[in-house]
């Protein structure tokens, strides 16, 4: 596991704390509607309060236009949720790059980080100022480790130490867990759309994993490399080459990557068009694969039910029409029932967790979509790589105290 200051490594008394937080949450009517990511920083805020902090919140929300003010961005509503959840003011500041006036154990949000121009550009000068508001700064935002930002990464070359949060530190352990250190056999379930935008995960994983399941549109173009008719389904043509190569290796690797021997097909891609299952060799030149047919789902179960670790990123089928969800929700069933541990992450996937009701049968969800993905393709993440230079500088501080 790698090596990072964590917060009870520190003395925190009447210390100003910079913490980034992940409050990117779903605001109607400037109200929060879904406060899971607020709640979830809360042990944090306690931990650190308790210590005897004072704490500077900052997160981004949403994809504003950088430098200007736009109230649709704003993170009042998150400050609102933060003071009942709290019990405290916890005032939004809007200018806060030049200096805030802090009370002892007080908390405060920053306005919106990414109305700062420099913010997504990792700007030196405004990850300077955010250094400079802190004694310490915490990274707690698994769900941006994989962006280079000012207030991701730039702020940790300023900061005087730099350590991670608790929420941030968890999240790297399940993976590693499920990644680095997996009980074997592990076995990865990788669904969607298109090949080309997993490309880097199934090679990946294609070299780690003793199961590769590829579902979703993913899967067509296998079946096309493997010389099967996919008719009009989702596949892209420029890729067989490359699934094939990758079935090969996977082979070599002793990896197993299992076919559908069954699929359901539509004509038309939509909610209406009627679902047919089909033998794999059935499929004609008009179908559209859109899911995995029964005996397939069977096959897969066992497959889930052998493993104790599994990953998984992706539907199996289009699983927002009703009759092209049977093998993802037969999926999701087998990992629920699997004493594996498990691990889940990406929007579709977590979508498709809660549409079938197993979200506390899933030993860890990742919060992070991109960041999750680029875990799996292997990838150091930014935000962890200058927390982790930061906790050696930290380390040869206090052996050298410590002489
Ligand atoms: P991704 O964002 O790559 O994880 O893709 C998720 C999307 O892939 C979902 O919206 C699914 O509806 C879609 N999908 C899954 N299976 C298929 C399929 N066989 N054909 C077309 N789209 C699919």
């Amino acid at each position: 596991m790698t090596i990072l200051v964590k917060i009870a490594d520190l003395d925190l008394s009447g210390k100003t704390v910079l913490i980034r937080e992940d409050y990117n949450v779903p605001i109607k009517d400037g109200v929060v509607t879904s406060d899971v990511r607020i709640r979830a920083t809360l042990p944090t805020l306690t931990q650190a309060l308790e210590a005897g902090a004072k704490i500077i919140l900052v997160s981004h929300l949403g994809r504003p236009v950088a430098g200007e003010y736009d109230e649709a961005f704003s993170l009042a509503p998150v400050a609102k949720s933060l003071s009942d959840f709290l019990e405290i003011d916890v005032p939004l500041i809007k200018d806060w790059t030049n200096g805030i006036d802090m009370t002892d154990h007080q908390v405060v949000l920053c306005e919106n980080v990414r109305f700062e121009k420099g913010e997504t550009k990792n700007d030196d000068e405004l990850a300077r100022k955010m250094g400079q508001l802190c004694q310490v700064y915490i990274n707690d935002a698994f769900a941006t480790a994989h962006r280079a930002q000012a207030s991701t990464h730039g702020v940790a070359k300023y900061a005087a130490i730099s350590a991670a949060g608790p929420l941030l530190i968890n999240e790297l352990k399940a993976l590693t867990k499920a990644l680095r250190e997996p009980a074997t056999p592990l076995l990865a379930i990788v669904g969607g759309a298109k090949v080309s935008s997993k490309l880097t995960i199934l090679e990946t994983l294609s070299e780690k994993v003793d199961q590769l399941i590829v579902g979703g549109g993913i899967v067509n173009t296998f079946l096309k490399a493997a010389g099967y008719e996919v008719g009009k389904s989702l596949y892209e043509a420029d890729l067989v080459e490359v699934a094939s190569r990758l079935m090969k290796q996977a082979e070599a690797n002793g990896c197993e990557i299992p076919l559908p021997i069954d699929v359901i097909c539509g004509k038309e891609f939509d909610e209406e068009t009627p679902a047919v299952t089909k033998a794999i060799s059935d499929v004609e030149a008009d179908d559209m694969i859109m899911d995995v047919g029964p005996e397939t789902s069977q096959q897969l179960n066992k497959m889930i039910a052998q493993a104790n670790t599994i990953v998984w990123n992706g539907p199996l089928g289009v699983f927002e029409f009703e009759q092209f969800s049977q093998g993802t929700r037969s999926l999701a069933k087998a990992i629920a029932e699997s004493s594996a541990y498990s691990i889940a992450g990406g929007g579709d996937t977590i979508a498709a967790i809660s549409k079938f009701n197993i979200e506390d049968k899933i030993s860890y969800i990742s919060t992070g979509g991109g960041a999750f993905l680029e875990f799996l393709e292997g990838k150091k993440l930014p935000a962890i790589e200058i927390l982790e230079e930061a906790a050696r500088a930290w380390e040869a501080m206090e052996r050298a105290r410590e002489l």
